[in-house]
């Protein structure tokens, strides 16, 4: 596969005088790509920008769990990235001031309730299993621990470990250009621009898929303007939807993986559920919650089966009120343009079919249909059947994060893992530095491989454990889960990838 020739596009922008290269671009400032560009500064390789397409940052996204494998990759990234994440996250944090700034306490003052579990029960209301929400926990069983943190907040902490001046947000990149002449490769970026709306970013609005970053533009005050920009490395963490994705597979025998491919699962959720009446209520605390603030309910009976996947999974969560998250196997089609009330009664059918008890069918119907949101999930297949799947790399442009292997949160590893790509990359980006081989083709494609045959690998079992669930089908398959996923350490892998 080739990217455009300088050739083709040259003429297109104004601004295409080769005045500044920097060593590397990151397109994308999310948690992947910041933490990539804060391990390239961390090892002395200076000359380095991010760009956003972000208008100005803003209070978007859901929340995410940092568990041990994504945190011990941020400490070896920056051990400073790594302190600040768990200062900033809800888990070792006050809640907001008045001015929405979160005032950071340290662990002994304000500790987790060490009781506080993530519990999975059957349809029955019987625990099988559960995962503690205390980061000491983590910590004593696997080495390192976990936190809750909001996108917005990862985003903000990580952001502010880099001077102002590397972080450009209403830099949208539109296309790359290969520049062989010059040694690097071009970006072409637009500003002022509304961003169209994006069915695949999981900053969606539910059925509207109303892209909130769409409302950072401000379309009638400034004409668009073009920008080009230069880099010897770009590195495409640009999320779900890249854009650098594209370039890389669009026109060529990779058309078919240049976006992302619905998964087949989709949540149908409703935040917030009013005047539940207090015998429901009664019967919910004292059957499936329990104490709990968060539990999944799901046919554990059929654990063993290969279509266990294909089960719903409701997700019922009891904070300042009662909501759901309901995860079921459908049809897009099913899903799309779909009223309130219809998709009530998906939810209903799929709860229905599964055998769910009456109450939780009840807590459902009581959902107004106004609140009823719904948001299937994309993938990017880190396994393919074809011989030789699409690299994620080419030449001077590698992909991290999700717009590598995006996938959906079933097991919340979509930011852990690009934390994991973010050591890789910048430790092989390093020695490319150290070694100054920014012009040799060779020793980057060799690098850039060495990344893929470390990373893909791994991918391909996370998401068959996202997709088939398979770690839930026996205690033995649990354990052995998360010790692959979150006993591992990176100072050998590091170690390694050096020499
Ligand atoms: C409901 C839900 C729950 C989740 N829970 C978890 C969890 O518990 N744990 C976990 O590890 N993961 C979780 N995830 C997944 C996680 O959010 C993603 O895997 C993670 O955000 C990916 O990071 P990223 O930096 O690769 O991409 P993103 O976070 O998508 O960031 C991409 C950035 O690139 C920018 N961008 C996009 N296009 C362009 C362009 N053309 N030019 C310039 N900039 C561009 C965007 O503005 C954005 O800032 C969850 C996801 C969902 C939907």
């Amino acid at each position: 596969m080739d990217i455009p020739q300088s050739q083709s596009t040259a003429n297109l922008f104004t601004d295409t005088s080769i005045n500044k290269i920097y060593d590397v671009i990151v397109v994308g400032a999310g948690p992947v790509g910041l933490a990539t560009a804060i391990g390239l500064r961390e090892r002395g390789i200076d000359n380095i920008l991010v760009i956003d397409q972000a208008r100005a940052f803003r209070q978007i996204g859901q929340i995410v769990d940092l568990l041990p494998n994504g945190l011990k990759a941020l400490k070896c990234v920056d051990p400073n990235a790594y302190e600040a994440v768990k200062t900033a996250s809800l888990t070792f944090a006050n809640s907001p001031q008045p001015d929405g700034e979160k005032k950071a306490q340290v662990m002994e003052t304000n500790p987790p309730k060490p009781s506080q579990e993530w519990v999975s029960k059957n349809l029955q209301g019987k625990k099988v299993r559960s995962i503690s929400l205390s980061f000491d926990v983590w910590l004593q069983n696997y080495g390192e621990g976990r936190v809750s943190i909001s996108w917005y907040d990862l985003q903000s902490t990580l952001r502010k470990l880099l001077p102002e001046d590397k972080v450009k947000p209403n830099h949208r990149c539109i296309n790359v250009v290969d520049e062989q002449e010059y040694g690097c490769v071009r970006l072409n970026c637009v500003s002022n621009v509304s961003v169209e709306a994006n069915p695949y970013a999981y900053w969606a609005d539910g059925q509207n898929n109303i892209d909130i970053l769409s409302q950072n533009s401000d379309t009638t005050s400034q004409q668009s303007l073009t920008k080009a920009l230069r880099a010897k490395l770009i590195v495409g963490a640009d999320g779900i939807n890249s854009t650098v994705r594209k370039a890389l597979y669009t026109d060529s025998s990779y058309q078919a993986f240049a976006k992302p491919e619905y998964s087949g699962f989709a949540a149908i959720y409703c935040r917030e559920i009013p005047n539940i009446p207090n015998q429901l209520r009664a019967h919910l605390e004292e059957n499936f919650f329990a104490g709990s603030p968060i539990l999944t309910v799901t046919n554990y009976e059929r654990a063993s089966e290969p279509a266990f996947s294909e089960c719903p999974r409701m997700m019922l969560i009891n904070r300042q009120s009662i909501g759901y998250l309901l995860h079921i196997f459908v049809p897009l089609n099913s899903l799309q343009s779909k009223s309130g009330n219809e998709l009530l009664d998906l939810a209903l059918q799929h709860l229905e079919t599964a055998g769910f008890p009456d109450e939780l069918k009840q807590l459902v119907r009581l959902s107004p249909p106004e609140n009823l949101q719904q948001r299937p999930y994309y993938i990017h297949r880190a396994a393919v059947d074809a011989h030789r799947p699409p690299a994620w790399s080419l030449g001077r442009i590698i992909l991290v994060g999700d717009a590598a292997h995006g996938m959906p949160p079933f097991m919340a590893q979509g930011a852990n893992q690009g934390l994991e790509d973010a050591i890789v990359v910048t430790t092989l980006i390093h020695k490319i530095a150290q070694e100054n081989n920014w012009n040799n083709k060779q020793a980057i494609a060799l690098a850039f491989k060495k990344y893929e045959q470390i990373r893909r690998p791994f991918m391909e079992y996370i998401q068959e454990a996202t997709l088939t669930q398979f770690p839930n089908s026996s205690d033995q398959q649990w354990q052995e889960y998360n010790q692959t996923v979150y006993g591992r350490n990176f100072d050998q892998l590091i170690a390694q990838l050096r020499v």
